[in-house]
């Protein structure tokens, strides 16, 4: 990106950029692209969900009566049938629970310092803990290890998925490694869909840890930005093909799909690590909302019924995607001080910026009233070694919203390019 810095439009695009900033400054902005939520015209497409079980309809052919305790311990049968082909994972080996994948991930780290993992010849407790921690990548994965007094390991992200050569290097040689963060499709926030390659790969490699666990989190499998879609091969079938059939702890929820807090979320995995989760979980609940569970089949339908949900959401989110690739490719591509993902499918755009400006941007921007994620919460530690990387989530505001968000994250962009590599 550097080499191809043009300094004399870039001195020029700035003189023009600083009157434009001044007016942003003055104009009282308040806008907020920081993290990827749905929008009100998303939300909407899943109201229905509120009528969707009418006075009577509680009962499945498979649990019964599903008002009360108990019966159906992996969660509703006909819901786990449904999303199994959408996750990749068969639907008896398909949990299925409450909102909140990240919650079940939390858990399943917390729960591995108590109970050994199948597999492991103790809980984690009292020992030292590492993950890797491909970056950028999502920042409450990190989170949920700095909370609970497990090390990162930061390993680079490439366009195929996580440095394999690096990964098989550290787990063959460090037993304190036991586990690595992997948002496999449409990453959050780089978008990029892990090759077979990598995938073999992981499935295959030799850790020395013999607990070693691949936190699967498939939060966008089905969250699609264009026609064309991105495929994920079958973790699940990689281990077992691999003769590690219990390395897979794969996630997944519809916070992005119906309700953020009313939606389901899931966990799938080898039968021995479904039995390992099932005996921790009980622990702490007698069962989920099952409830809204049926909720969820009836208002889909079916496999299909989700995927119809998803092309509905694809089409509001797409021309937002538009926004931001047209903005980014008019006001930066001519000075050739960013470079940025147009991914298929999930919720954001990853910006990469001259080194050393992304902290800049992010408080001209604020400056001017409009709210980034911060630079480097894609990184462990909120620490961007290069301070290059901005992560967009266009998906919350209005299309004129996210129009006059990006005309001051790009004037933002030239402005500290400008200071890093004219007045340096
Ligand atoms: N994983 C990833 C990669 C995410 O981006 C998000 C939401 N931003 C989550 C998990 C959170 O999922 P849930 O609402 O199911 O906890």
């Amino acid at each position: 990106m550097t080499d191809s810095i043009d300094r004399e439009a870039l001195a020029a695009a700035r003189e023009s950029a600083r009157p434009r900033y001044e007016e942003f400054s003055s104009s009282g902005l308040k806008l907020d692209i920081t993290r990827g939520k749905p929008c009100t015209a998303q939300l909407d497409l899943a109201e229905d969900l509120l009528v969707a079980l009418k006075p009577g309809d509680h009962s499945t052919e498979a649990e019964g009566d599903l008002r009360n305790y108990g019966g159906a311990a992996k969660g509703v049968l006909a819901l786990r049938e449904m999303f199994s082909p959408l996750v990749d994972v068969p639907a008896d080996q398909l949990v299925a629970r409450d909102n909140s994948s990240l919650s079940l991930m939390h858990f399943c780290v917390a729960s591995s310092f108590f109970r050994a993992l199948p597999g492991g010849e103790k809980p984690w407790a009292g020992e030292e803990v590492v993950f890797l921690a491909p970056a950028p990548g999502y920042d409450r994965h990190f989170s949920v290890c700095e909370e609970l007094g497990v090390q990162l390991r930061t390993v680079a992200m490439t366009p195929e998925g996580p440095d394999m050569d690096e990964v098989e290097r550290l787990v063959a040689e460090d037993a304190r490694i036991k586990g690595i963060w992997c948002v496999p499709k449409y990453s959050n926030p780089t978008g990029i869909t892990f090759s077979d390659e990598v995938v073999r790969r992981l499935a295959e490699m030799p850790t020395a840890a013999p607990d070693f666990r691949i936190y699967w989190d498939n939060a966008y499998a089905i969250h699609h930005v264009r026609a064309q879609h991105d495929r994920l091969a079958s973790i699940l079938d990689a281990c077992a093909k691999a003769g590690n059939e219990d390395r897979a702890f794969v996630f997944a929820s519809t916070s992005k799909v119906t309700f953020a807090g009313g939606g389901v979320s899931f966990f799938g995995s080898s039968q021995a690590n479904v039995a390992w989760f099932l005996a921790r979980d009980s622990m702490r609940s007698i069962g989920p909302d099952k409830v809204n569970q049926l909720r969820h089949v009836r208002f889909f339908g079916d496999t299909a019924g989700v995927e119809a949900h998803m092309e509905k959401h694809r089409e509001i989110l797409e021309p937002k995607f538009d926004a931001v690739a047209t903005a980014l490719d008019a006001d930066l591509t001519p000075l050739g001080i960013a470079s940025w993902s147009d991914p298929n499918g999930g919720y954001f755009v990853s910006l990469d910026v001259v080194p050393g400006t992304a902290r800049r941007i992010v408080q001209l921007a604020k400056d001017a009233g409009v709210a980034l994620t911060p630079a480097g919460a894609t990184f462990p530690g909120g620490d961007d070694p290069e301070d290059r990387n901005i992560r967009i989530a266009p998906s919350y505001p209005t299309t004129e919203e996210l129009d006059t968000a990006l005309q001051v994250l790009t004037t933002c962009v030239i402005l500290a390019a400008g200071e890093a590599l004219l007045d340096a």
